[in-house]
């Protein structure tokens, strides 16, 4: 049969889903320039699919830009079409950038990182996800058996991965049924988004073309395992040397990564609104399921949002270069551009208002009176609730503007609408069958 090469441009919206539009790789050199047409109004399609709420109306006209740096081109070698398409950043007619672009509201918070401490983020995706047909037999966790059940999936998962650009670290059979993680090296600013969403699509990818699917969905079953995504992040100066640890600093962090810590905790009920933004991703956020519940920074504590990991104290080991914080709040309901925008702003408001770093330990045993008397506060417990607290959160209405804000709420309070009387089980069902 005839064929032609086509090329994709992507974005990742409020929904979290990966849209874009084609074109013929022949025209590639003008489209690396006028993009393709996009509408502000896609910015409010569910990830269920429908429209159910738009402050942008049927009008208005963008173009979605491809940026070179993002490039994936990924040849399976089995016949099927290329994985040919590249992220792209959605800007105004006349190419400036439009104010509810997801990539614009990173770029635009670790700008600001840059400005007010001279810092860049350097950081990488942790993603769980499930593998539909693999078979769940008991005693899987990290099995050898369960690694063996995915057959080549892992293989040319990885080899996807790095074609596409990522450099893979570990590929591993998880604790849930069925699941499994990857992790790749980190990167710096948007480039680490970037990869988190090339990661989850090669994943797609090489699913697609074993006879299988990959869901990163936040949680399957209500009484199942969650999906988290967990962002590990540091620092490097200017000069791109080390900037996280300091061995005498709170909690081993310098002074500017310790206020970075205190900005996130301080607005982390607006943050979760972004980073865990649906239904169920509080299903996932309960006790017992190695997920947050409360906003605290600790050591090695897999109940955190906020875990200093461990640096390895053997010979040749630098800690100063592996020094690195995991936020542990996010899904992948989330769009990692949105997700480590938020990080970053609410961080860059920490630094700037030198906020305080209390760390804590021992939060699982202590008891209600003793978490509130230490000023450990909960995780919200709904979309709704999270909604709420970014709505009421002045510095947030700064990071987004009010256009956007106010889009972001508008999407999401539809979400929730549209799952008005289902049961915790089939809006897992739902969302699982989107993400
Ligand atoms: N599955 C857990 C989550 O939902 C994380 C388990 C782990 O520590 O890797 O975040
Ligand atoms: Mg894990």
């Amino acid at each position: 049969m005839i064929r032609e090469p086509l090329v994709f441009v992507a974005t990742c919206e409020i929904a979290g889903r990966v849209r874009g539009k084609g074109f013929p790789l022949k025209d590639l050199k003008s489209r690396m320039k006028s993009g393709v047409g996009w509408v502000p109004t896609n910015t409010m399609i569910s990830c269920f699919g429908p429209i159910a709420d738009t402050p942008f109306g049927a009008t208005g006209d963008l173009i979605l830009v491809p940026d070179e740096s993002t490039r994936v081109e990924v040849d399976f070698g089995d016949g099927t079409a290329a994985e040919r398409w590249f992220l792209g950043d959605i800007r105004l007619t006349d190419g400036s950038p439009w104010e509810c672009c997801p990539r614009h509201f990173l770029k635009r918070a670790l700008a600001e990182l840059d400005e007010v401490a001279g810092l860049q983020l350097y950081s990488s995706f942790e993603q769980e996800f499930m593998l539909e047909s693999v078979e769940d037999r008991p005693g899987a966790p990290y099995s050898l058996d369960a690694w063996r059940r995915q057959g080549s999936f892992g293989e040319t998962f990885i080899a996807a991965m790095r074609a596409a650009g990522v450099e893979p670290d570990s590929f591993l059979p998880e604790y849930g049924a069925r699941q499994y993680e990857v992790t790749c090296a980190p990167a710096l600013g948007v480039t680490a988004a970037d990869d988190a969403i090339k990661v989850r699509e090669m994943a797609r990818a090489t699913a697609n073309r074993c006879a299988n699917r990959a869901t990163f969905s936040p949680i399957l079953d209500p009484n199942g395992t969650g999906n988290g995504v967990h962002i590990h992040f540091s620092f490097r100066d200017r000069a791109g040397r080390p900037a996280t640890h300091d061995p005498a600093g709170i909690a081993g962090l310098t002074t500017t990564a310790a206020h970075f810590m205190a900005g996130i905790i301080a607005h982390m009920p607006a943050i979760t609104a972004v980073t865990a933004p649906s239904t169920v991703s509080y299903v996932r956020l309960r006790p017992n399921r190695w997920a947050p519940t409360f906003a605290y920074l600790a050591d090695r504590d897999r109940e955190a949002s906020l875990r200093v990991c461990p640096v390895l104290s053997l010979p040749g080991v630098d800690a100063g270069k592996s020094y690195n914080v995991e936020f542990r709040v996010c899904d992948a309901a989330a769009s990692p551009y949105l997700a480590l925008g938020a990080l970053v702003h609410a961080g860059v408001d920490g630094i700037r208002r030198k906020l305080p770093l209390t760390p804590a330990s021992g939060v699982a045993a202590m008891s209600d009176e003793a978490r509130e008397a230490t000023g450990i506060r909960p995780l919200p417990r709904t979309l709704g609730k999270a909604l709420d607290a970014l709505e009421h959160d002045a510095a947030a209405k700064e990071w987004f503007g009010t256009t956007y804000l106010d889009a972001y709420l508008r999407h999401k309070r539809a979400e929730i609408r549209m799952l008005d009387g289902l049961d915790e089980a089939e809006q897992c069902r739902r969302y699982g069958a989107s993400y």
